[in-house]
This record gives structure tokens, sequence and C-alpha cells, in this order.
């Protein structure tokens, strides 16, 4: 098996007095694609928040490349090789398109390599070459989720944390995104942590799954091995039940809390 370049233990991080990651402990290995999946509040969002040093933990530790990175700078942890993509873009509008990808190579000092990466950019996502001198504001959404993750490559990350980047796009688009994620992870060797709410195409392109529910961990396992889990079929995949069986469930699924 490959060697670990993220650890997570028994994490908690709080918003004020609230807890919103309950002491979530999980791992990723070199290569790998892993997903996290969950509803609405889950601690999704909080807990990538929390690895790329966004937010403090108040408890656990998280390791990368067996380092402790644990309430470190946001920049301190970026230059270590983690690179954020986060929900809802947060591309700079009235910067243009090379502009805002550049910017995620600002902390790097390796100028020629940089040039280099922004070529690869180009050859991913030739929209965003054709588009390059137009501000980020005039790209459509699934553009705009182009450049995250271009601006996230330019940092020539070893370990990408990806929130939801299905969001908001069409299902055409989401699929466009996923096979070019998984060509940046096969190609280019970028592992990858994945935040999805759509549960089905992350299990597609995931090795293993984290399920989160009110920010605890409540199932893990194999991608392929999740996919069949009624639970997951029924809850994440939208797939309907029938009758007592569908009832059974139910309740089984108040026991994961
Ligand atoms: P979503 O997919 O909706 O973003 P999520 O799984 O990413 O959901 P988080 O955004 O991490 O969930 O939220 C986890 C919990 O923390 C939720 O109960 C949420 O209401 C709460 N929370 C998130 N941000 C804040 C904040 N800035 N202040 C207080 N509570 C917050």
């Amino acid at each position: 098996m490959s060697e670990r370049i993220l650890e997570v233990t028994n994490l908690e991080t709080y918003y004020g007095p609230i807890m919103a990651i309950r002491g979530v402990s999980l791992e990723v290995r070199k290569g790998e694609i892993v997903s996290v999946l969950g509803a609405n509040g889950a601690g999704k969002t909080t807990l990538l928040k929390t690895v790329s040093g966004a937010l403090e933990c108040r408890k656990g530790r998280i390791y990368f490349n067996d380092r402790a990175i644990q309430n470190r700078e946001p920049d301190w942890i970026a230059r270590q090789g983690i690179s954020h993509v986060p929900e809802g873009r947060e591309i700079f509008p009235f910067l243009s398109v090379q502009d805002n990808l550049l910017l995620g190579s600002y902390r790097r000092r390796d100028r020629h390599q940089v040039d280099q990466d922004l070529e690869i950019v180009w050859e991913y996502f030739p929209v965003l070459h054709e588009r390059r001198k137009l501000k980020a504001a005039y790209l459509s959404g699934g553009q705009q989720q182009m450049l995250a993750i271009g601006r996230g490559y330019m940092s020539h990350p070893d370990l990408m944390l990806l929130d939801e980047p299905s969001l908001g796009l069409s299902p055409a688009l989401v699929d466009s995104i996923f096979s070019i994620l998984m060509r940046l992870n096969e190609e280019c060797g970028i592992t990858m942590l994945l935040v999805e709410q759509n549960a089905a195409i992350a299990l597609k392109v995931s090795q293993r799954a984290y399920v989160m529910e009110v920010g605890a961990v409540v199932m893990e396992g194999t991608s392929s091995n999740l996919v069949l889990k009624d639970d997951i079929r029924e809850f994440y995949l939208g797939e309907k039940s029938e009758g007592v069986r569908g009832a059974r469930r139910w309740k089984k699924r108040k026991t994961w809390r």
C-alpha cells in the first residue's frame, strides 16, 4: 500500500461554542482520490478549512507527510504542498483569467516551471486559454470552477482539497470537470481529498470515502463497497426504498449518530 500523505486524528473544530467537527479521524494515501460525503451542515467544509489552516482546531492532530500541520498559518500549510479549492470558487472577478491563475503560483520561486504549469492548465482547460485576457467575472459557472481548479493546480500541490466542485453545475459540466480531476490525479500525480454532496459522482471517481453526519464520521470504506450499501443508495444516491425494509433502514440509520 502506498504511503500516507494526510492523517487526521480526533479532530475537533468549533464556531464559538458550537462544535462543528466532533472527533473526526481519516487518512489519505499518496495518489488516492478520497471523498467525504454528507448532507448540508455535516461539517465537510469545516473539515477542509481546518486542514488548510483557515480554521483552528481545538483538539486533534493533522499530519501532512508525517509533519504536524494543525493550527499553522494557511500560507505555511500551502507552502508544504496543500492547495484548497474552496466551495464557491472564490475567484477574483475583476482580475483576468490569467492573473487569477498566476495568483495561485505567487508563493513559488521556480518561475520557469510556473510558465510550464500555465501551459499545462491551458491544455487541460482550453476554454480558459481562449478567455485568458477576459475578466473572470465574465466566465460561466463551469468555467469559473475550471479556473478555481486551475488556480489550485498552479501552486504545484501534492494534495488538493476540493470543496464541492459540482456545486451549481449541469450534469454534463459535472462530468467534464470530474474527468479533468481524474486526469490531474492520474497524469500529474495529485492526491485529492474531495468533499461532495453529489455522492454518485464522488463514489465513481474516488477509491475510498468517508460519510459525515453532524460533524462526525459515521461510515467509511472503499467506494465500490459503499456504493452497494442500502443506506448509501437510499440517502445519498436517492434510490427509493420500499415499505418495511425502508423503514427498517431509516431506523438503522438513526443508530449511526
Ligand atoms: P454544506 O454542504 O452546506 O457547506 P458542510 O457539510 O460543508 O455543509 P459546514 O459548512 O462545515 O457543513 O458546517 C458544519 C456546521 O457548522 C453546520 O451546523 C453549520 O451551520 C455550522 N457553521 C458553518 N459555518 C459557520 C460559521 N461561520 N459560524 C457558525 N456556525 C457555522
